[in-house]
Parts: structure tokens; sequence; C-alpha cells
């Protein structure tokens, strides 16, 4: 069998012309030409100028599109297929990202997730999370599947690099399920769904410390490869960091999707990996415990485990999202900090005193929040309300826009305006829904109603409303998955036809 190939090449700027040379040269060497329906995935989990190192930026993705046209094998359609951030839509992720031109310039068809059908996939591995994955049909029906990552940190899985990316691969209902301790378990469970022929990551300008407001790291480096365990491995080793103390990593090698020792994979391109290693030098990875996070602000964090007993503390659910929410927040409001009220936030089981002095809010976030004793001289009991994975079925899941969510949040924080404690329940509970709660206790700017992006958003929201009710009003089941998708919850009545490939076997 061919081993795995890496390949690390020097490229200091957004060049398109000089990406599109590096990346044409990776598929050459690699003896990859894409055919068929070609799918191109890369990260715009934020975009725009308030997020600008957060996803791949477009000039990478021209590059690569270009490239791929230049090595084209019978390609019948070229694509990019996203779904940014939840309850933003990908058609808003496009426009600010500056993904349109691109497509115009290409040729390339764009697909928000959200508005095309998703299809089951059954998984049939031991340790699964779940029996069936929903996934949109342009990534189950690609022939020739191109992952096209940001290299980045990441704060409920170390590093973001192209395993992680497939969190994208799912639309809003099905992604936030297992999105709690068992983030990487899900991750892992992810790549069954379809393996990238090729991969190349946006490594020129590094996201250091943070997922969606990271710091700007000048890494100067686009990596390609055929596999991306043995891309996410090289790219945990460029930053010192064991590929296995990654667990999505260590389950996807374990499982048999790639390498992750040096010995095993050919190294290849114009960059050392010590070369690379020194570029990369005081890069920050983002696992910080959120009582760390916040040590010298007005919010003291309190996170506890999680329901199960396996970990005792919820990376991957609603603690991280309470990180990413601040940092957002104070995008918007730079006088976040000064404004926010002394605030106590708690996550998980806390078996410790909450200190709060009468008058400072508490607010518990989560399902699994669970509190008995006293919090400003009352006795305060709040009981877990977490439901376990096994009773949530995805086809069960729901969509909640952001309007929803705002009205919901707005009116719990309104009903609770004068009362000290209060629960905010989900699992996981959102970024959003935490930038919104800490909105209104703090009196901040409400980013969702900034004039520099409410009019696009608003816009790009409503188009996306539309055209899915239109779908459907033509009988396409887009944004749902329909009664032709129920027998797929049942794996052992869902296999493919004999002869017919499956998404793996393509
Ligand atoms: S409620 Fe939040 S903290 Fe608790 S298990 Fe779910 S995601 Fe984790």
């Amino acid at each position: 069998m061919k081993r795995p190939t890496v390949i690390l090449r020097a490229c200091p700027d957004y060049d398109v012309d000089r990406i599109r040379r590096l990346v044409r040269e990776g598929l050459t060497r690699l003896d990859l030409t894409p055919r068929g329906r070609t799918l191109v995935k890369p990260n715009l989990v934020a975009s725009g100028p308030f997020f600008p190192h957060a996803y791949t930026r477009p000039e990478f993705a021209e590059g690569v599109l270009l490239a791929l046209k230049d090595r084209d094998g019978g390609m019948t359609e070229l694509a990019v297929g996203e779904r940014c951030g939840i309850t933003v839509p990908t058609r808003y992720a496009f426009k600010n990202a500056g993904y349109h031109p691109v497509a115009k310039r290409t040729g390339a068809r764009l697909y928000p997730f959200e508005e095309v059908p998703q299809v089951a996939i059954p998984l049939y591995h031991p340790g699964r999370l779940r029996d069936v994955f929903y996934t949109p049909a342009p990534v189950a029906m690609a022939d020739f599947f191109v992952n096209i990552p940001k290299f980045k940190a990441h704060p409920w899985t170390t590093v973001t690099f192209s395993m992680k990316n497939y969190i994208g691969i799912q639309d809003d209902r099905h992604r936030l399920i297992d999105h709690d301790h068992k983030l990487d378990q899900k991750v892992a469970d992810l790549q069954y769904i379809t393996q990238p022929q090729f991969i190349a990551l946006d490594a020129i300008t590094a996201g250091e410390g943070r997922m969606l407001t990271p710091l700007p790291f000048d890494l100067g480096l686009v990596i390609m490869g055929d596999n991306q365990v043995a891309v996410d491995a090289m790219c945990c080793r460029i930053i010192g960091l064991d590929p296995m103390e990654v667990e999505h990593i260590r389950l996807a090698h374990e499982r048999g999707f790639g390498p992750v020792g040096m010995d095993d994979i050919d190294l290849d391109g114009d960059v050392t990996l010590e070369g690379a290693q020194q570029k990369a030098e005081g890069f920050r990875t983002g696992l910080i415990r959120v009582e760390d996070y916040f040590a010298g602000t007005n919010i003291r964090a309190y996170g506890g485990p999680p329901p199960g007993g396996e970990v005792d503390y919820c990376w991957g659910g609603c603690p991280g999202a309470m990180e990413e929410a601040i940092e957002i927040l104070r995008v918007f409001d730079k006088a976040t900090d000064e404004k926010m009220p002394p605030v106590h936030i708690a996550f998980g089981r806390i078996d410790r005193p909450i200190d709060a002095k009468p008058g400072e809010k508490v607010v518990f976030i989560g399902d699994c929040a669970e509190y008995h004793g006293t919090i400003a001289g009352k006795p305060v009991q709040i009981q877990s309300r977490y439901v376990d994975r096994s009773q949530k079925e995805p086809l069960e899941a729901k969509h909640e826009d952001i309007f929803e969510k705002m009205a919901k949040v707005g009116f719990n924080m309104w009903r609770n305006r004068k009362v000290d404690v209060i629960r905010m329940p989900g699992c996981p509970v959102s970024v959003a829904e935490q930038a919104l709660a800490l909105v209104s206790i703090g009196g901040l700017k409400n980013p969702y109603f900034d004039p520099k992006i409410s009019v696009d958003f608003t816009n790009c929201y409503l188009s996306s409303k539309t055209r899915v009710a239109a779908k459907r009003l033509m009988g396409e089941r887009y944004n749902q998955t329909g009664p032709a998708e129920r027998g797929a919850a049942r794996p052992e009545q869902n296999l493919p036809p004999a002869g017919v490939p499956t998404p793996l076997e393509r």
C-alpha cells in the first residue's frame, strides 16, 4: 500500500498564483487528479473583518480551486461546501469571507450545507456514539473530496486541523448532538462518513490561542497530504504536541484511518520538520480550564464534572463556549470587561461553595449543572436535568434559529432580572446563547445588532429561509430528514445494495 505523504511548502503570503502553483505541484507529487463531483470544504466557522484569522482565506481557496482545474481528470462539478458556525447563515459566511467572487472566477458552485438534503450514513464500528450520522448530500455524493482547513488552536479539542474541520459537515441540529465531553469521539466517528483524497491546510497565517477570535501567527506554510491522520499528526509535531495526546487523532489512528509515527509517513516539500518547528516556536494551543481563563476578571467561573464519571471537565461543551462567547463580545464591545458586574458562572456538578455576595448573579449553565448548598446565605438546590445521549434521537433533533435563541435567552434573563440565581438549559448551551446572556447581564453591545453586520446578516438569513421554504414547497426535502431517511436510523436495514459503494469505498 502507498505510504501516506505530507508535504510542507513555504508560502510567505496569500498570493493566489503562488498558492495555485504550490497546490498543483502537491497534487502532481501525490499523483492525484480530481474527477467527478469534486467538493472543497474550507473552514468558515467565523469570517469577515471581525474574525480575520478564523477562516480559510479566499485567496487560499481560489489557489486550490484553480490548481484542481489545472489537474482536471474529468470533473463533472467543482463546488465549495460548508456549514459555518451555528446560527449564522452559511450564505452570510460565504459573502463575508469573500467567497462569491472566488466562485465566479473559478466557476465553482457554493453549497450552504444547511440548505441541502441531509443524508443518512450508517455507522457500524465498535464504540460508536450513534448508529447513524446525517450529512449534507454533496458530501455523501462527492467523488473527490478536498479538505482545506485553517491551522488553528481550539478551546475544546486543543487544535483544529483537518479532522476537526469535519464538524462543519453537519447541519446545526446534528452538529450539536454529542458536542460535549464526547466531542473528540464524535470527530473521530465523523471520519467514517468519508475521507478526503486531498488535504491542503491554510497555515500561512495560523490562528493561535482560540478558535473564533484567534491571534494571528505567522507560520508561512502550506501543508498538504493524502491522509488526514498523517497530516494532523504532522501539524501536531510542528507545534511540539504529541499527536496521541489529541484524542480524536489518537482514536482515528487506532481505528486504522492513518499513521501518526514519523517512520510511517513520507515527508516531502521545501521545508523540513525542524524548519517548520522553528517557525512555530511559541505557538499556543487553546486548552485552558474556564476557572483559569477568567482569572483576573469580574467573571468567576466554576467547572465541575459532567455526568458519567469518566472525566472531570466538559471539554467540548459549555465551558469552552463561554470562553469563545466573551472573546466575541470583547471584539464588538471594547468595554466588555469594565462593564461586566461581578458574576459567577457554573458548569457541571459543583461540590465546592459558590462564594457570591448578595446581589451578585450566579448563572448555572447547561442541563448537567448541579449544586446543593448555600449562596449568599440562602439555601440553593440546582438539580441536574441532563438527558443521557442514548435518549437523544438525531431524527428528533430540532433546528433553533438565532432569532428564536435571542427571544428565548432574552425572555429568560428578563424574567429573572430580579433573581440572583439563574439557570440556562441546554446540552450544550451554544456560544451564541452564552454571549446573549452576558450581553444582558453586562448591558453590553449585542453583536447581532452591530450596524456593520446586521443588514447583511438579516438579508442572508431571510434569503436562506426563503430558499429552503421554496424548495420544500417544490417537494424537495431540504433542511429536513424525511421518511426516506427514517429507515437509515436502523443500520441493518440501510446496507447499500450489493455492488453500490458506500461513501467510504468510493
Ligand atoms: S450540559 Fe454542557 S457542560 Fe453539561 S454535559 Fe452538556 S455540554 Fe457538557
